[in-house]
């Protein structure tokens, strides 16, 4: 008898009938919105007479417009497959030299003196996702209930791992009218002896700021008053556009101390790679607890494939100069183009031209909208009559605004925005109310 039938026999001849489904993690029942969730929903509703273009969830690797120079990705894979040295576990806290390169990366640019960042402060992590969650895992304290302090409009993985690890997630604003800035004196309100750390995200996905010397200085100072660490989402690192200088959070390390999470996934295009790391910088030691609980915790998961992790020296110890100023150039005009269009039409609110990564946050005038109530309507009839998809704010924290990815091909940019011009005129209430 061939081995599936076998199965399937065992099957029917069941004891193991569930009349009543058996329980799970709780905090795993609950059907929470999820953006991937949200957009499965938002994608089935898309028009069929219209090509879908995509402004929700980032994957700019996804076009070829931004892949000019990109072999460096496929040669090192291809070498490192071929090579066959890579087939063995690698090391818990990640191979040697995929640490030491990370470690020679985040130093570039820091000009403090005593600020180094040592290979074993790195540990190698499978995307800025894992980082994320192991960051979250070592700094619940499980005897309290904890609280971490987020940015609000934020990346939502964040709060996912805070329900995951116990934690609760506080948000502190991020104030359009002051270019996003972190409202400093909300952050010292929401602490108390059970906040954890500050995070941070710069340059910032879902605003596209980059913070200022003097901002990240103030953030550092805050981070150091009350006794924090600050968390630094430096996955959007260097992906910045102007007269914009990204300077790491590590040059604030003789500050505060600083935890550092970055990815190979957005700047070098290889999101799929799931390459990720997390790095400690505390010249004070006031991280050694946290360090070791980081070491326990991946001595017992697992981090980044081995033949992904021997491709970071390859990759980091080479600028890709002309690779990373075509990705740039796409990025800084097809972020000025959408803002001037959207700046344009009257029912859109834009408080600022992204400065840098491949986000930017527009406010909606949902009165002056005519059967639009709020941003989920408005992000559910958009693309019903349009095919263009856009992330809603409230799932980000920010009710009426919305987020538009801008790291597509500007002749798809242009078409999505001459849509989305056509959808809000179409819309618009004339100012005595009527349409
Ligand atoms: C994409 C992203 C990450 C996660 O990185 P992956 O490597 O894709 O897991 C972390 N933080 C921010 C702000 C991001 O946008």
């Amino acid at each position: 008898m061939a081995p599936t039938t076998q199965v399937q026999e065992r099957k029917l001849d069941s004891n193991y009938a569930v009349t009543k489904a058996l329980k799970c993690n709780p905090v795993l029942s609950e059907n929470k919105i999820s953006i991937r969730g949200l957009v499965g929903g938002l994608l089935k509703k898309s028009n069929p007479g219209k090509q879908l273009i995509s402004l929700g969830v980032g994957d700019a690797a996804a076009y070829p417009c931004f892949r000019k120079g990109h072999e460096f990705a496929s040669e090192a894979i291809a070498a490192v497959g071929a090579s066959a040295q890579f087939d063995c576990y690698p090391p818990s806290h990640g191979c040697p030299a995929a640490r030491r390169a990370v470690a020679d990366y985040l130093s570039i640019g820091v000009t403090i003196p005593g600020i180094t960042v040592r290979e074993t402060d790195v540990f190698m992590m499978s995307g800025g996702t894992q980082a994320i969650q192991v960051c979250i895992a070592v700094l619940a304290r499980q005897h309290s209930r904890s609280n971490l302090l987020l940015p609000r409009p934020g990346f939502a993985p964040y709060e996912a791992a805070c329900e995951l690890f116990g934690v609760e997630p506080r948000y502190y604003d991020l104030v359009p009218q002051c270019g996003w800035e972190v409202d400093l004196a909300q952050v010292r309100n929401l602490t108390d002896s059970e906040t954890v750390g500050l995070v941070i995200i710069t340059p910032n996905n879902p605003c596209g700021v980059v913070y200022s010397v003097a901002h990240q200085l103030q953030i550092a100072e805050t981070a150091r008053d009350l006794g924090l660490p600050v968390i630094a989402d430096e996955v959007y690192g260097h992906m910045v556009f102007g007269s914009n200088k990204f300077v790491p959070m590590i040059s604030y390390a003789h500050v505060a101390p600083i935890i550092t999470i970055g990815a190979l996934s957005k700047r070098w295009m290889v999101p799929g790679w799931h390459l990720g790391w997390l790095a400690f910088t505390d010249p004070n030691g006031a991280l050694k607890k946290i360090r070791a609980a980081t070491e326990a915790l991946m001595n017992v998961t697992a981090g980044p494939a081995s033949i992904v992790q021997a491709t970071v020296p390859r990759i980091l110890s080479d600028p890709h100069q002309e690779f990373h100023r075509n990705v740039i150039r796409l990025l800084e005009s097809s972020a000025d183009m959408v803002y001037q269009r959207i700046s344009k039409i009257e029912t859109f609110y834009c408080p600022s031209r992204p400065q840098g990564s491949m986000f930017m946050m527009v406010e909606l005038n949902t009165k002056a909208l005519s059967g639009i109530r709020d941003d989920m309507e408005f992000a559910t009839e958009l693309i019903k009559e349009e095919s263009i998809l856009i992330i809603p704010g409230s799932v980000l924290g920010l009710k009426n605004w919305v987020r538009i990815f801008f790291g597509v091909p500007i002749e798809l940019l242009n078409e999505a925005c001459d849509r989305i011009e056509s959808f809000c005129k179409r819309r618009q209430l004339k100012a005595n109310g009527m349409i």
